[in-house]
């Protein structure tokens, strides 16, 4: 008779990456001596050992057709040693054990439209969220700007001429996943939403949407006899919080839901302390499929960093040294109001915004 067998647990995190490591860097794992870059897009790691892993990183276009997943591991098999690894900027990296094997897999990776670069000082590809695919929120679609924007910028890409390492995100409702960058683009909803009444008490739980608003400007209403919500308008600081749980309150709108540009963010704690990003450019028009209007001010951006900025200087650092009103003469963005934190609690979190300057 058959033994009963112990139930396995089916979602446990993340699978141990151990067993998917090339074999040389399971090998050598926690022993590497050193490791520098031979050109932009390659690592190479030499460890005490005197194994030596080339990495060859090349950009995708991130959300991943079966057709382009099944050529990269055909690229993988035929010129590296069939492992691979995403890094968290979504970029591909395949591992090699001689050098004579990198220059043939970067010829058919560049051949078949992967740029291969990412490394150093570059702009780094653009981590992002995901937008329509698979989430309930957006307020537009996130792959599409990293395509336009990253379209114009293949060549920082692939070259390492950047004062420091740029990097970029975007995120496509406000709330959630944007991540810090030195310069993020994110989505900004400009009136508060717009309520069903007829919807809303089929389809919400009221109880969790008037405890998901940050600013409590939502209470409970009845509206032609029917359950419902209402907005206290004065309040809404549009985040878009409520649209979530209750999809009956709609902000998305063709027109008032634009982007910004955030700049200065960074997480690591290497040569000065991480920062918190700040707005330089609202009001933005949400306009697909090119964002012609994003791409120029990220440019403006990035291009007045790259001239001015000192060696080794992050975004936040060059506009530290700099300050805001040279920060804004030298990108030429305007000042305007709408950049100026005026939300009532802005008392405790003046420092986010541009105008004050400790
Ligand atoms: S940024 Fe917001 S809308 Fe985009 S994937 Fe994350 S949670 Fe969803
Ligand atoms: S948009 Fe944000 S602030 Fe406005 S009502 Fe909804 S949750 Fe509250």
């Amino acid at each position: 008779m058959a033994q009963p067998q112990m139930r396995r647990a089916t979602e446990s995190g993340v699978p141990d990456n151990q067993q998917f490591l090339h074999p040389l860097l399971k090998k050598n794992y926690g022993n590497w001596k050193y490791h520098d870059r031979p050109r932009p897009g390659v690592l190479h790691h030499v460890s005490h050992s005197g194994d030596e892993v080339w990495s060859v990183r090349a950009g995708t276009q991130r959300q991943m057709d079966v057709w382009t997943i099944r050529k990269l591991c055909d690229i993988a098999d035929q010129y590296a040693e069939g492992h691979v690894r995403f890094t968290i900027r979504s970029n591909i990296e395949f591992m090699v054990s001689s050098a004579a094997k990198v220059a043939p897999l970067i010829a058919e990776l560049e051949k078949s439209g992967f740029p291969v670069g990412g490394t150093g000082n570059s702009v780094s590809m653009i981590a992002h969220t995901q937008g329509w695919l698979h989430c309930d929120i957006p307020g537009t679609d996130a792959s599409g700007v990293v395509k336009a924007l990253m379209d114009e910028l293949y060549d920082e890409f692939r070259r390492e001429d950047m004062p420091n390492r740029v990097h970029l995100s975007t995120s496509c409702c406000e709330i959630n996943c944007g991540g810090q960058a030195d310069i993020a683009i994110i989505v900004q909803h400009t009136k508060p939403p717009k309520i069903n009444h007829d919807l809303v008490a089929n389809v919400c739980e009221r109880p969790a949407v008037v405890a998901r608003c940050p600013v409590a400007a939502i209470r409970p209403a009845l509206v032609n006899g029917k359950p419902s919500l209402e907005v206290d308008e004065k309040k809404c600081i549009c985040c878009g919080a409520c649209y979530p749980p209750c999809p009956p309150m709609q902000i998305n709108d063709p027109e008032h839901s634009k982007l910004a540009i955030w700049v200065g963010g960074k997480n690591s704690n290497a040569r000065a302390k991480p920062t918190f990003m700040k707005m330089v450019a609202a009001g933005l028009p949400n306009n697909p499929p090119r964002w012609p209007e994003v791409s120029e001010a990220v440019k403006r951006i990035l291009y007045a960093y790259k001239a001015d900025a000192r060696p080794w200087e992050r975004l936040s650092d060059w506009i530290d040294r700099i300050g805001w009103p040279r920060f804004f003469e030298r990108t030429e963005l305007p000042f305007t109001k709408y950049l100026i934190d005026d939300w009532r609690g802005a008392r405790a979190n003046l420092n986010a915004s541009t105008h004050i300057r400790f």
